[in-house]
């Protein structure tokens, strides 16, 4: 039987916090197993051999926070590339800048008709702030639910239903509630404090965070294959939940994506990082890799992203299918986890919800003071 201090399984961002914790302010060894062939779990990036593009493997990856005891943290590992993640929407044949704001409306609407809707939304709400549609819905202005209605059915609608393979009747009315309309021109994404893309991207950073020598890392590595051969003083799990106790109280749900990687003989294809396809196409959304880092080529890489339904084995899990029924399900896990002594779920798979990354560290930060 192979004895450790610490096992720590998947080595992803929340299983390379932890190690690297562990290793730096306690001294403790730590052996930190993946089953995929690369560290990084879904932040793995590399760099395209034909264009020198850095092209994140799983999706597009823009680090944004306000929390500056995780950018501090991060910034011990790597420098940012300061960069504000700019998404647009193809709709009526036009990209627009989503969140939809007064240069989406500009672009979509006459123009009386856009000086109209922006003064009402000025003197309704202010300028420079986000307004939820379900909130411009229930004005009793005319011209403000008409906006709200097209902001729904143009830019929400059919992407969610494209995401999540949903009827649009289930589509939460909370989730919808959520869909902003940005009143003002800020064109980014994201409003957060502190924004950027590590300066020679994850994988670099990661490879940075699990340098100490007290740190070893085997991939293609399953838990499941080695937990009979293995003694550990403590787990941390950041594997599926459900798939660690074998299922035994059901399976949790998760959605899936499919990611077609091209290189096309452009120099730059799109205005913006992403553009989302609410309406035309199979994809939802489109990523030009070269935006992050803006760096130069001839050529570009774009990925294609279609949603899929999960299928183990197949397909990797990528979003935790959250309602009331599978929150119980989740629940009758953490029952179980909370009896077993020195095993510790984490991350996005072990705790089963959507992270951001930022989200993963802090919690990653929070288990790491917490542990005994
Ligand atoms: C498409 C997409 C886009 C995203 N974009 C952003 C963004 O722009 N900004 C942002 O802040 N966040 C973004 N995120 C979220 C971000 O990816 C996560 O916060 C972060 O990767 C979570 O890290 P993790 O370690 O919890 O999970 P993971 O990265 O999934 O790592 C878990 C690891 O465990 C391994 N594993 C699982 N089971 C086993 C087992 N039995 N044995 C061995 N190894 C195992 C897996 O192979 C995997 O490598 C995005 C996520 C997705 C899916």
């Amino acid at each position: 039987m192979r004895k450790v201090k610490n096992l720590i399984v998947g080595c992803g961002l929340s299983g390379i916090v932890l190690a690297e914790r562990l290793a730096s302010q306690r001294g403790e060894e730590v052996l930190i197993i993946d089953r995929r062939n690369h560290i990084g779990g879904n932040i793995y990036d590399y760099k395209d051999k034909a264009t020198g593009i850095t092209v994140h493997q799983y999706g597009p990856h823009a680090f944004h926070t306000n929390n500056k005891k995780v950018w501090d943290y991060l910034n011990q590992f790597t420098r940012f590339y300061p960069m504000n993640l700019k998404v647009s929407a193809y709709i009526d044949g036009q990209t627009v800048p989503v969140p939809f704001n007064f240069n989406s409306i500009e672009k979509l609407f006459p123009h009386f008709i856009a000086e109209k809707l922006e003064k009402k939304l000025v003197e309704r709400f202010g300028y420079d702030v986000k307004v939820p549609i379900l909130t411009l819905k229930k004005e009793n202005d005319e011209d403000l639910k008409f906006l709200a209605d097209f902001v729904y059915r143009n830019v929400f609608e059919g992407y969610t239903i494209k995401q999540w393979n949903l009827e649009p009747d289930n589509i939460d009315a909370e989730v919808m509630a959520r869909v902003p309309v940005f009143i003002g021109r800020d064109d980014r994404y994201f409003q957060d404090k502190y924004q950027g893309i590590p300066w020679n991207g994850y994988t670099a950073m990661v490879k940075k965070m699990l340098s100490n020598n007290l740190i070893k890392v085997e991939l293609e590595t399953d838990f499941k294959d080695i937990k009979n051969e293995i003694e550990a003083e403590r787990i941390f799990y950041s594997g599926a939940i459900d798939e660690f106790f074998e299922y035994s109280e059901g399976t949790l749900p998760y959605r899936s994506l499919r990611f077609d990687i091209l290189i096309k003989n452009v120099e730059k294809e799109q205005p913006t990082t992403t553009i989302n396809y609410p309406n035309n196409y199979d994809w939802t959304r489109v990523c030009e890799h070269k935006h992050f880092l803006n760096e130069k080529s001839q050529q570009t890489v774009l990925s294609y992203e279609y949603p899929e339904a999960f299928v183990e084995g197949k397909n990797e899990r990528y979003y935790p299918i959250n309602n009331s029924e599978t929150q119980q399900l989740y629940n009758q896990y953490l029952n179980k986890a909370k009896e077993l002594k020195n095993v510790y779920f984490i991350g996005r798979l072990g705790d089963y919800k959507y992270y951001n990354m930022d989200q993963t560290i802090a919690r990653a930060l929070e288990l790491f003071e917490g542990v005994k």
